[in-house]
């Protein structure tokens, strides 16, 4: 594929350069940009030959001299350059395979790419990768690179990720760590399969190459309804989500005395399946694994709660809807009841949206789709305010079921806002920015 350039910089060298977007970024110093690892290796030198293909076919070459790590300034229309590496494995809990048929193309592409871990966050589990592009990720010093690990030892592994290339995880992040690349964990808990004592050695060992592993979540196994001729797995229940948040617990603890950090989280929803409260905001730390879903909950209502004693009420009058997940309901509930208090009267209608489209074990707010959002809205919403999360939809504006916004608001024939996970910013959406 070509580095074909989507976006200049403003003020950057490329555009005092004249490089426009739709140009191609052919070679720096000679070299060929293959992907977004060449071209981050070889933007750093302090002096640089960028060849350049112009529109109209024109190759300029533009020598540049500047800081070293200083930034060229440009942004490819793909992101890594080169073609996602698909994944070549089989795992047992798989989400994609316990999608419908139906959804959009994209989300049924099985990514395993170490540069989309590099680039947008993404989990890969390096099964897919020769010894050369090994060596390559570590001459190149890509990181941090977030690593789905589920399990340390090498049979589970091959087991769960249905892969035979899978077992050679500890060597890997031994070489990872060896580099000096910065990492981050993940295990996607199967009760059974990787609990107990799987669980135990997987945190020892990873908690064994910190400070280069930084975190490690564990996050229950998501299980929809659409699991027909699939591996039988046990979801997640109350009493085993009490058992690994204990288990997880009582790690932290000999963790901050062997390596001073706690390491180790276990995701929002294992917490809401043991119908525990959710811990204060210093079981997260710095909220390194949030993306992951660990710390959200807490996070966003902290930050709500501080918003709502710093601002005073607005005089409004509109009754917007909130509509949310089953996990995070029990949150906009304790918001609505400090807004209330502030202002003395209700601010905001919560409804909980029950995933139809999964089914009900499916509880988090970024898996709810437009149709259910609809079918669940549609007798109270016209004419009202609603409020939705924003990762509800892609980067491309859809739903996870192809809709946009605009379908929405005309079936529901309501004013919709969108919320990023920021409980400051959902105060000041709910108060119109008052
Ligand atoms: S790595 Fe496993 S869980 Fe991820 S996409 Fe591939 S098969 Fe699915």
């Amino acid at each position: 594929m070509k580095a074909t350039i989507k976006h200049i910089a403003a003020f950057s060298i490329a555009e005092e350069l004249g490089i426009e977007t739709g140009d191609v970024l052919l070679e720096i110093n000679g070299m060929p940009v293959i992907d977004i690892m060449d071209y981050f290796y070889y933007r750093d030198d302090e002096e640089l030959t960028l060849t350049i293909e112009k529109q109209d076919g024109e190759i300029w070459d533009l020598d540049i001299e500047k800081e070293i790590d200083e930034d060229i300034g440009l942004e490819f229309t793909n992101p890594i350059i080169d073609c996602a590496k698909s994944c070549s494995n089989k795992c047992i809990f798989c989400f994609i395979d316990q999608m419908p048929e139906g959804m959009r193309e994209t989300l049924y592409f099985k990514d395993d790419d170490s540069r989309l871990s590099f680039m947008m966050g993404n989990f890969v589990t390096l099964t897919n990768m020769s010894d050369e592009l090994f060596a390559r990720l570590i001459h190149y010093k890509m990181s941090p690179i977030n690593i789905s690990v589920h399990v340390i030892d090498p049979s589970r592994r091959k087991m769960m990720l249905g892969n035979r290339e899978a077992g050679k995880i500890k060597e890997r992040l031994l070489a990872l760590k060896e580099a000096g690349l910065t990492m981050n964990g993940q295990v996607v808990l199967l009760p059974e399969i990787n609990d107990g004592k799987y669980l135990d050695e997987t945190i020892d060992f990873l908690a064994s190459l910190y400070p280069e592993m930084q975190s490690m979540a564990v996050v229950p196994v998501g299980m929809t309804k659409f699991r027909e001729n699939l591996p039988r797995l046990k979801a997640v229940n109350k009493a085993k989500a009490r058992e690994i948040i204990t288990q997880i617990g009582a790690w932290q603890e000999k963790l901050l005395e062997r390596i001073g950090a706690r390491f180790v989280y276990a995701a929002d929803e294992f917490f809401k399946r043991a119908e525990w409260n959710i811990p204060a905001a210093n079981y997260y730390d710095d909220y390194i694994q949030i993306e992951n879903g660990v710390g959200l909950i807490r996070k966003f209502e902290d930050a709500a709660m501080v918003a709502i004693e710093n601002n005073s009420c607005p005089l409004l009058d509109d009754l917007p809807i909130v509509a949310t997940s089953t996990d995070a309901a029990d949150m906009m509930y304790r918001i609505q009841a400090a807004m209330e208090a502030k202002c003395g009267r209700s601010c905001f209608e919560v409804v909980p949206i029950l995933n139809d489209y999964f089914g009900h074990t499916i509880t988090v707010t970024g898996l709810i789709t437009a149709g259910d959002l609809i079918a669940q809205l549609r007798k109270k919403a016209s004419g009202r305010r609603v409020l939705i999360a924003e990762n509800m939809r892609n980067s491309d504006g859809l739903f996870l079921d192809d809709l946009k916004l605009e379908d929405v608001k005309r079936e529901l024939a309501a004013e919709i806002d969108l919320v990023a996970a920021d409980g400051a910013a959902f105060v000041s959406t709910v108060w119109r920015n008052l």
